[in-house]
């Protein structure tokens, strides 16, 4: 049974799924899995016809405590600052809608049907004031489960929550220290964090109305309780034994005394057996996914293997991408054959835009033909362009060099090593190529001629690849051939004969 199915076989009543991200930076592929896999969840519920809503939070009330090489400059002076206030790198509206916007692409391109909401305007919102005013009143019970879990005795003194500064506007350096049930007392810290330096103003406010914010692990837990969440799942970065989705779990049962959501920690995609990351160049952006895949297959890739494998992703000089072409094809004829419950099903649930059939060519096939001149007029009457385009990224960025292959303007040095028997071969061939220009003939020409003149077509066929392309192998040869220039083909035979 596909892993979703199996999930969700015995569950009942009305579901509400959760998921969120913080919008601070650039979404490496990775980081698309977590809101396919809750809208995969959402799509097989609402198949079951259960009553269920996809909520997806941007926490942009979290302060900035890192920046990439291209703004240190400019926004040294925000770290500490949340991310919905401080100022986009382009100049138009804020921090976090400059990367949020770019998530609310993806969003739209791999049709993730979430309802988004800004965390920021929640806590402005008061939405969280209930709960913020309930994690006060329960500091003790909050501290304990800190202290169980990390095996190390809190301060009588801390408080689950910052606000923000009014003096200088950050909020990862203030501390609280108090709470009289009314108002906070707190102080901006000029060395609680490294990345940030607070002011040193100290004072008394309310927390609630967007004030300030609870720390992650009691705000993941007070959304659960406050938006009554069913489902959310966490990537293996938070779910680690003892980390931060195990510390909410604890205080959403423990604190809140809910149920915590359904459990579903999932894996990362893996480089070279690296954790993927935008921030230090390992793997690949969503962006650069989505320009040698389609949206589909995007989805496709993120649900194919259980969400609680890691799947290890180097496509640079290896045939992983082609091999994703296959895998895809072959899921949509087992959804149509059904005969691969898990396949069939990856594929139904990767549809962006109703069920796509994709094209039958193999992509190996089609990054050949992308590279031959004259194959244009074919892949456009064939209607293949759609998969052209990424066959065209594909080769220039990640093929192996075997695979690439260009037709050699100058005859290639090569062929000094080929042996007076092919080179015989190749001047027959003039004879036999003057008219026929059909690709599948000249494939049979081929043959027969080296048949015929007792030569291996593995040799045969080798002679033709040295002579056009300077290698001894390549694509199809009555393809390759059909590509070219009858003269040109000509001249070349000629020269490579003597
Ligand atoms: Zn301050």
């Amino acid at each position: 049974m596909f892993w979703a199915d199996e999930l969700l076989k015995n569950r009942k009543g009305k579901e509400l799924i959760n998921d969120a991200w913080t919008p601070s930076g650039m979404v490496h592929m990775g980081g698309v899995k977590g809101p396919v896999i809750h809208d995969v969840i959402y799509k097989v519920l609402k198949q079951k016809k259960t009553n269920v809503k996809y909520t997806f939070g941007f926490d942009d009330f979290d302060p900035i405590d890192g920046l990439p090489p291209n703004l240190q400059k400019s926004h040294q002076k925000y770290l500490g600052v949340p991310i919905s206030i401080a100022p986009s790198p382009d100049g138009s509206g804020s921090f976090g809608d400059y990367f949020g916007d770019k998530m609310l692409k993806l969003f739209s391109e791999l049709n993730i049907e979430a309802e988004i909401y800004k965390t920021s305007q929640e806590y402005k919102k008061g939405i969280y004031d209930k709960a913020i005013k309930f994690v006060l009143d329960n500091v003790d019970k909050i501290r304990k489960v800190y202290e169980e879990i990390n095996q190390k005795k809190m301060f009588p003194t801390w408080f689950p929550f910052q606000v923000i500064c009014p003096k200088c506007g950050k909020l990862g350096t203030t501390r609280v220290t108090a709470w009289d049930g009314k108002e906070v007392t707190f102080i901006c810290e000029p060395q609680m964090v490294t990345w940030a330096k607070g002011c040193g103003t100290k004072g008394k406010m309310s927390p609630l109305g967007g004030n300030g914010k609870m720390p992650f692990k009691v705000e993941w837990a007070a959304k659960w309780w406050t938006y009554g969440v069913t489902i959310e799942g966490a990537g293996k970065d938070h779910a680690s034994a003892g980390g931060t989705y195990d510390v909410a779990r604890k205080i959403c049962k423990d604190v809140f005394r809910k149920e915590p959501p359904l459990k579903l920690p999932y894996e990362h995609f893996l480089s070279g057996g690296k954790k993927m990351a935008s921030s230090k160049g390992v793997g690949l952006s969503a962006e650069e996914l989505l320009e040698v895949i389609p949206s589909q297959m995007v989805r496709f890739l993120m649900i194919k293997t259980k969400p609680n494998q890691a799947v290890e992703f180097s496509p640079k000089g290896t045939d992983l991408f082609p091999k994703l072409y296959d895998e895809y094809q072959k899921a949509e004829r087992a959804y149509v054959e059904k005969s691969d419950d898990n396949l069939a099903r990856a594929f139904e649930l990767s549809q962006t835009d109703g069920i796509k059939v994709p094209i039958s060519i193999r992509f190996t096939v089609l990054s050949q033909w992308v590279q031959m001149p004259n194959m244009e007029e074919v892949i456009k009457r064939e209607g293949l362009e759609n998969w052209a385009k990424y066959a065209r990224v594909w080769v220039q960025k990640y093929a192996p060099d075997e695979e690439k292959f260009q037709i050699q303007k100058e005859l290639p040095k090569k062929t000094d090593e080929l042996s007076q028997k092919q080179k015989d071969f190749l001047g027959q061939l003039i004879k036999e190529l003057k008219t026929e220009t059909n690709p599948e003939e000249i494939q049979t020409i081929v043959y027969n001629l080296a048949k015929e003149m007792k030569l291996s077509s593995k040799d045969a066929f080798a002679a033709i690849y040295v002579a056009f392309i300077g290698k001894d192998h390549g694509p199809k040869a009555g393809w390759l051939l059909s590509s070219l220039e009858k003269e040109f083909i000509i001249k070349r035979l000629n020269e490579a004969s003597k």
